[in-house]
């Protein structure tokens, strides 16, 4: 759903703390500059309940929200701005994804979140999806070993495909759940989509995938 341009977005964005308007200025940085030794990105962090959320919940993490539309980013940017109880660890970049390699340095980012990305239903337009097999090549440049992508979505075609392209980029899946929000996860934010679905009681996809094999050091052998 394509929001309506704001006036007042561009000026509102060149003044916003949270907004980092020279990211590749930053590229190998990021923790130092959010002042943590674990970073997540969200890309296409639409109005921003997400990023506020979870920059909120774990204070010790650094969260970036990438968003394209600047409309858009400049009510997650107002948003941010205007709670009180924030920490200066987070962070927005007004862009495309596509040029995310120019903004983080190869292993910089722990997690990556794919929160209802644009299912883009036309198979010619598949290559825009945030999950095609062109995306990840390029998040698995930038997430570090141990790292992993998380997914959520309530459309069950990008799901399926989404596990198929992850499948044969040689990604692990992790975790996968058909109705993620049967039970609370208190543990993760609600997004703006997530909640509109969650209202008409339609089923949540999610999937966790991890660049290689999850080796649970605490199980003991017998
Ligand atoms: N994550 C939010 C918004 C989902 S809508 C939520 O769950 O509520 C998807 C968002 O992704 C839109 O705001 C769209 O502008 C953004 N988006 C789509 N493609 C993008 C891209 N290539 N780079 C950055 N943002 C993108």
């Amino acid at each position: 759903m394509r929001m309506r341009k704001l006036p007042w977005a561009a000026e509102y964005l060149d003044q916003a703390a949270v907004v980092t308007s020279n990211p590749c200025d930053h590229q190998g940085c990021w923790k130092q500059k959010l002042h943590t030794d674990e970073l997540h990105v969200e890309i296409g962090c639409g109005k921003g309940d997400y990023l506020l959320e979870m920059s909120k919940m774990y204070p010790q993490s650094g969260w970036i929200g990438v968003e394209k539309d600047q409309s858009v980013a400049a009510i997650a940017a107002r948003k941010y701005e205007q709670a009180s109880d924030t920490q200066d660890n987070a962070s927005i970049i007004v862009g495309d994804a596509q040029e995310i390699e120019t903004w983080f340095e190869s292993g910089e980012i722990d997690v990556l979140h794919l929160n209802f990305s644009d299912p883009w239903p036309k198979k010619r337009a598949h290559k825009k999806r945030l999950s095609h097999a062109a995306f990840i090549a390029r998040y698995g440049r930038l997430i570090q070993d141990q790292g992993e992508i998380q997914m959520k979505t309530d459309n069950a075609s990008l799901f399926a495909f989404s596990v198929l392209q992850f499948q044969e980029a040689g990604w692990f899946l992790h975790e996968i759940d058909l109705d993620y929000r049967r039970e609370a996860h208190e543990e993760d934010a609600v997004t703006e989509y997530e909640q509109r679905f969650m209202s008409r009681n339609q089923p949540i996809y999610r999937a966790v995938w991890k660049k290689i094999p999850y080796v649970n050091k605490d199980k003991k052998k017998r």
